[in-house]
């Protein structure tokens, strides 16, 4: 369904994006920059240092993310997929009152797939091994 979109989107650069990264409580960054198609994290975040590994299961049921932004008017801005392994990319809106938002692709806001992807994900680790 959203691939094509997606496989198009990423030959663009230079878009503006929106740090996925989320901490060990939920709260995501949610800072917006501007960068290559395939970075999922502002500056600050892009370095590990930065980033405290969050356990799975904890930030897995949480489907949203609060984000407190500035922009006065809607505004479509590109944001990865929150998922581990999935580089999705989706067009969310910034509304001016609105502060929560979908962390996931559109494919992955079912839990279901969710758990699917990690499973997948944790069979391809194990054969690498
Ligand atoms: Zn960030
Ligand atoms: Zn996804």
């Amino acid at each position: 369904m959203g691939d094509i979109t997606f496989a198009v989107a990423a030959k663009k650069k230079n878009k503006k994006l929106i740090c996925t990264y989320t901490d060990l409580k939920g709260n995501t960054c949610g800072k917006t920059f501007v960068g290559y198609p395939n970075s999922k994290y502002c500056k600050y975040h892009r370095n590990a240092k930065h980033r405290e590994v969050a356990k799975k299961e904890i930030i897995l049921d949480i489907t949203t993310f609060k984000f407190k932004h500035t922009y006065e008017t809607p505004t479509e801005i590109i944001r990865h997929c929150d998922l581990e392994g999935c580089d999705n990319e989706y067009k969310m809106t910034l509304y001016p009152e609105q502060v929560e938002y979908a962390r996931y692709c559109e494919h992955h806001r079912n839990p279901y797939k969710r758990g699917r992807h990690l499973a997948k994900l944790e069979e391809k680790k194990n054969e690498s091994v």
